[in-house]
């Protein structure tokens, strides 16, 4: 008995542990409880968020699925390469391949549009746990629980966005069936590119070196929002003015060195450390290594194609990098978690909350039940797998079917009044998803695109009895299956016209009728699929709706047991992160040191991709042309830094700041092993990558002759 109790204390003990040094992603709320100058940091959590009044939060942008600052008062935004990378890749062509070569503005009025680009800045929050929350009951079924929630959370939306017109309103879920916040944006419509180094920096070691410290990457990039005449944010036009910033960063050209203190405020995407170990075997068992696979497989498929034609290459290169990221990142993730044996940790952390639960009557009754629930979902899931991978993998392989389905869908939602409809199909949101439209037809390939389809087809048409999708079961009735899919893609490319804009935008707004008598292939397979994609929606509303109400219950009961108050998991809304530069050990006898140099990129030229440095950057490194931007007791520029923050996919691009929160580099990446982060965070093995302020303006100056924007952003050249 008392070898049981030990046991147990010891269990919790480590629960208590984790918990605490897992927690680095600061929202908004949490700031002011903070000890910042026990951090070493010099600004104040007034410094950094003062409501009514400015702070570093104002200078701090979302910007293309990633962060940016604002770092001059005419609204010049610094973010990464591989952020700013579709803007790029949608303005190159053959002729002009900004990919290739980079991209620099001369003055406001050559920067390129970056279609499909938003800015949004976060103006404020509150809690709307209370008002959202209200909107559920006990005897609700599941599905109606989600649905009334999303129901809730759309029209306190839209009375946020009636009272303050030009902002954008989001209800953001902390703490999934249990805290919501409601955050109010500035929304920026007009964004520009303005400088992009040539993809031999931006992306200098390509996949190779992606997620892989030491790094030697210059991806930064600079881009400008745009606001009409009268301040009032709106669509691109020629006529709009720079947006004037309430704050942008002050530049610290001299850099940081090993040890000091530094501090990200950014938006991070997604984190999962609150869920369970059956969430972790899902990922580490079924999904991760489905989707890693696939991606691996689409990549050389698109390699190969562009292969032998540039054009083509320039098209599938946007694709090709953001499969590559998440394919290597989950690789990471998967090591990463046999080497910690996470799910089994987790696991050994439940079974000691569920005897913790199971010693109290009150307790048993209240969160008895709640972690089989939540398990019999993951058992639900990993039974479905296949049938769900195959679906979701349909839609978003082949660039056709996804087109006729988003025609298919926009038919039907636009038929209901606003608040009712899909989120993409909503007013304020139409416009954006005829961007990501037309940006898809962009890019489209037509042998790329039958390759996937066929894939997907024949994937599909193997599941098992009682996982059969009618849709793909009428493509191949009655003979040979391969054939049968052949046959049917041949006929769907040479007939339909879901692969050419014009036809698709003036499709886009028709009625059902209308659709129904184009007659075209890809819209009678969106038709036929669409009631199991319903069907499909409905099982995930179930899960969603078990899952929030258990998961709100897991939270309290952990906090019963722990006495402490959690960290929200990363949900995109704005957090911040401290700690200081330093290295680490990657391996057995091996360390890492945190500040990588122009030494080292000349070191791994090897004039080929993605080794290929650009002969002006070697001959400046020759004469050793420095100038103000150089480490001095390194006696180099200095390429990379790296710091014990926490940080996850959407950091990318965030201002690394100093302790007086001044930018000293720009975020871009983790080690490999802090690929893991989003599970699990530690401090001896999370370490995030930027790139260093002084190698940004080094290249900006010397490289790309841009000078106006240094003196834009108010940096001295000469020392
Ligand atoms: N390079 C990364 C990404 O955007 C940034 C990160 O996740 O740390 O995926």
């Amino acid at each position: 008995m008392h070898k049981y109790f030990l046991t147990i204390v010891f269990l919790l003990s480590c629960v208590a542990t984790r918990v605490y040094a897992d927690e680095g992603m600061y929202p908004l709320s949490e700031i002011h409880k903070l000890n910042l100058k026990s951090k070493g940091l010099k600004v104040t959590a007034r410094d950094i968020y003062n409501p009514g009044h400015i702070g570093l939060i104002d200078a701090i942008v979302q910007v293309g699925g990633c962060t940016g600052s604002f770092v001059s008062p005419e609204g010049l935004i610094i973010t990464n390469h591989h952020c700013a990378f579709g803007a790029v890749q949608a303005a190159s062509s053959k002729e002009h391949d900004y990919v290739t070569d980079g991209f620099l503005a001369k003055d406001k009025s050559e920067e390129l549009p970056a279609k499909g680009y938003v800015a949004r800045i976060t103006d404020s929050y509150r809690d709307v746990s209370k008002e959202v929350l209200s909107a559920v009951n006990d005897i609700m079924d599941f599905v109606a629980r989600t649905k009334a929630i999303e129901k809730k959370t759309k029209e306190m939306v839209a009375e946020v966005e009636k009272l303050n017109p030009g902002k954008r309103a989001e209800v953001a879920e902390m703490f999934a069936g249990k805290s919501y916040m409601m955050f109010v944006y500035t929304f920026l419509k007009d964004v520009r590119a303005v400088y992009v180094p040539p993809r031999s920096i931006g992306e200098f070691g390509g996949e190779d070196d992606n997620w892989v410290w030491p790094r030697h990457t210059g991806d930064f990039s600079f881009m400008r929002a745009y606001v009409a005449p009268d301040g009032s944010p709106a669509e691109y036009s020629p006529n709009n003015i720079p947006y004037h910033p309430k704050k942008f960063l002050k530049v610290a050209a001299e850099g940081v060195d090993e040890n000091d203190a530094v501090f990200i405020l950014g938006y991070p995407g997604r984190t999962y450390r609150h869920r369970t170990s059956y969430f972790l075997s899902y990922e580490e068992d079924v999904r991760m290594p489905y989707v890693a696979d696939l991606y691996q497989w689409e990549i050389a498929t698109m390699e190969a194609m562009g292969k032998n034609d540039h054009a083509v290459a320039i098209k599938l290169s946007g694709r090709i990098k953001s499969l590559g990221n998440v394919m290597k990142n989950y690789r990471g993730k998967l090591k990463g978690m046999k080497r910690l044996e996470l799910t089994n940790k987790k696991r050994q952390e439940e079974t000691a909350l569920q005897t913790f639960i199971d010693a109290d009557g009150d307790r048993k009754k209240l969160y008895g039940h709640i972690l089989s629930e939540i398990g019999k979902v993951y058992d639900d899931m990993h039974t479905q797998a296949q049938y769900e991978f195959a679906l979701d993998n349909l839609r978003q392989a082949c660039v056709s079917l996804s087109v006729g389905y988003t025609l298919f869908e926009a038919a039907q939602e636009l038929k209901k009044p606003d608040l009712e409809r899909e989120s993409p199909y909503m007013e304020k949101n139409f416009p954006r998803t005829k961007e990501s439209l037309q940006l898809a037809l962009q890019n489209y390939h037509e042998l790329t695109d039958k390759i996937f389809l066929k894939e997907m087809l024949t994937r599909a048409s193997k599941l098992s009895v009682g996982q059969r999708i009618p849709a793909v079961d009428s493509i191949i009735r009655g003979g040979n299956p391969a054939e049968a899919i052949d046959r049917f893609i041949d006929r769907a490319y040479a007939t339909s016209t879901m692969n050419d804009e014009k036809p698709v935008m003036d499709a886009l707004a028709k009625s059902p009728e209308e659709l129904e008598q184009l007659n075209d292939p890809f819209l009678q397979l969106a038709k036929a699929l669409f009631p199991t994609y319903q069907q499909l929606k409905e099982t995930r509303q179930r899960r969603e709706g078990i899952l929030s109400k258990n998961s709100g219950l897991l939270v309290d009961v952990k906090q019963q047991l722990l006495k402490k108050d959690f960290i929200p998991d990363a949900n995109s809304t704005l957090r911040l992160t401290f700690g200081n530069v330093k290295g680490y050990s990657p391996a057995d006898a091996l360390y890492a040191s945190p500040i990588t140099t122009l030494r080292g990129v000349i070191d791994k030229t090897t004039g080929e991709e993605p080794y290929n440095t650009p002969q002006k950057i070697i001959e400046l490194y020759k004469a050793k042309n420095f100038g103000r931007f150089k480490h001095k007791k390194l006696n180099d520029v200095p390429i990379a830094l790296l710091y014990n923050l926490d940080t996850t996919g959407g950091n990318s691009g965030s201002p690394l700041l100093n302790a007086r929160g001044e930018l000293v580099g720009v975020n871009f990446d983790r080690a490999y092993e802090a690929t893991i982060n989003d599970y699990a965070w530690s401090e001896s093995y999370s370490r995030s990558i930027a790139v260093d302020i002084r190698y940004v303006l080094w290249v900006m100056q010397k490289f790309a002759g841009a000078d106006f924007l240094l003196k834009e952003m108010r940096v001295q050249t000469s020392s």
